[in-house]
This record gives C-alpha cells, structure tokens and sequence, in this order.
C-alpha cells in the first residue's frame, strides 16, 4: 500500500486509493470512505457492466489501487480475470453485492441475479460489509469507517419505508414491472411486484421471439398499462412490444426510463444511489397507478432532467 500512494498523481498523504466498478458500488465507497480515500468508478453514467471491457487506463488502475471494490456475481463478466490477478498480488478485492448477501443471510436470487442494489434494505448491508472490509485494511480509521456507514444505512433505512410506502399504492392488478433485462427480482421481491425482463439476466443474451410473444400475450390478457426502458440497455426490444401491443388494440405505454446497471449522469440527483432509486420507486410506482408525491423521496425527484 505505501508504494501506491507515492505514484504521481497520487491521493493527498495516508489517503486510500479505492478503485471501484459501477457507480453504485462507488456510491458506497465514498459515503463510507469520506476523507480517508480518494474514490475512482470505472464505469460512469450509461455504461452496461454486462458488457464492458477494462481499459488499459482500467489496468492501470487497478494495478495501483490500495483497495479493489466490485459487484460480483459476474456482473462485471469480463472483469473477472483482472480481478483475480490483483488478487494474487495481495490487493485486498471484495465482491461487494455477494458480501451484502452474506452479510444478510441471504441467498441470491436464481441465476446467481447480480442486481442486489436494487433491494434497498439489502443494499444496506453492502454498506456495513465496505465498512467492516475497510476497517480490516485501514485500521486506524476503522471508528470513521464505521460512523459513516451508520449515517449512510439510517438515510438507506428511510429510502427502503419510502419504496414500501409508495409501491404500496400501487393497485393489486397492476403490480406488475417489465423492463428491457431481468435487472429488477430484487426490487420485486422487496416491493411485492412480479417482474418480467424481455431480455435475460445479462444484457449478453437476445430475447427470443417466442418469448416475446408470450410476454405481449399476457401485457394484452391483464391489460398492463405501461413497460419500461432502462437507461443503459437498448430500447429496441422495449419499443417493439409497444407497437406490438398497439397493434392489437391495447394502449401500452412507456411508464419512463429506469437506472437498471448504472446510474444517472455524475453531479444530477440521479448520479446518486438514493436518487437512483429515487427515480425508479417514483417512476413504476407512478406509471403503474400508484400515487407517489410528485417530488419523490426527498423533494429532489423529477427536478434532475
Ligand atoms: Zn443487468
């Protein structure tokens, strides 16, 4: 860890160098790090970790990080590799989302499902797991590590009654979540919503057609008012079932634009893990019947784009 810190353009003084996947990952990285770290996200805004491939600047580094935080459960598929070399060179490497679950006393969902952020209240637990891993390899801070985290899981604690509070009014017919992938069984199992991707667990794989027509089958049958596009998975797939539904005479609308695997642009609310979830509480809460106060969780909702 001392050599890292002395590279150009190195973090100030005993700072942490944390390297991170997706922003939500980052997200808690930074809550819970503050000062102590300088905090690096390698996918940004719109980037599909299904799908991405490291940088050589990615490499880099990950080769100079005192600290390596990711996801697992093969959301970061290609990455895999990178992540195991650094971990033969001693980089302390934690999967964050298969800690959380540890941490909870949960399997994961079939499939080996990565998307566990979107279960707010086991996101929680993602934040105490970074908490406790960074306390491990920066002892001396462990009683900030720990402060902070504490902070962060009571804000989480009231987005989780908010999510409960507003999926709640959705009406009992209409409870039900389609999106572009099967990025949302977490959030289904946590809200009471039956989710249906029209692609698989991983954006890598194409939705048959013979899915897709079963899926427009049963949108038509229960008269499901509205679907949803993600924001970092192609709307191909999404608008073709519109039209399909129309086609068919059912008026089926887009309900708006969910963060699924990244969140929104750095420096909006939605660049944030609580505006993230935010939006798509609010949003499918909203588009499927349900009254959530326009401005959202906080007041912030809405306001960002
Ligand atoms: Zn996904």
């Amino acid at each position: 860890m001392a050599g890292a810190l002395l590279l150009a353009g190195s973090p100030a003084w005993g700072q942490l160098r944390i390297v991170t996947t997706v922003g939500m990952v980052r997200a808690i990285a930074e809550e819970v790090a503050g000062p102590e770290a300088e905090v690096t996200g390698l996918m940004g805004s719109g980037v599909d970790p299904h799908l991405y491939k490291p940088t050589r600047g990615d490499v880099v580094a990950l080769s100079q990080a005192d600290v390596i935080l990711y996801n697992g459960l093969h959301l970061e598929g290609r990455m895999v590799e990178i992540f195991a070399r650094m971990e033969r060179r001693d980089t302390p490497v934690l999967a964050v989302a298969e800690a959380a679950l540890e941490e909870a006393g949960e399997a994961p969902l079939p499939g080996d499902d990565p998307h566990v952020w979107m279960d707010v209240s086991l996101w929680s637990h993602a934040v105490a797991a970074v908490a406790e891993f960074l306390a491990e390899v920066d002892e001396e801070n462990a009683a900030g590590y720990a402060e902070r985290a504490a902070e962060y899981r009571r804000r989480l604690t009231s987005l989780h009654a908010y999510g409960e509070e507003v999926t709640g009014s959705i009406p009992a017919g209409r409870r039900v979540l389609i999106t572009a992938h099967d990025a949302f069984s977490y959030f289904g199992e946590a809200y009471g919503v039956e989710v249906r991707g029209i692609q698989g667990l991983s954006t890598e794989s194409e939705a048959g057609v013979r899915d897709v027509e079963r899926l427009l089958d049963s949108i038509v049958r229960r008269g499901i008012p509205a679907i949803f596009v993600e924001d970092s998975v192609s709307d191909k797939n999404v608008r073709a079932l519109v039209e399909g539904a129309r086609a068919r005479g059912h008026d089926l609308r887009i309900g708006g634009t969910l963060y699924s695997d990244a969140m929104g642009p750095e420096g909006s609310y939605t660049g944030t893990y609580i505006g993230m979830l935010d939006h798509n509480l609010t949003t499918i809460s909203r588009a499927l019947g349900g009254s959530p106060p326009a401005g959202g969780f906080q007041g912030q909702h809405g306001k960002e784009n």
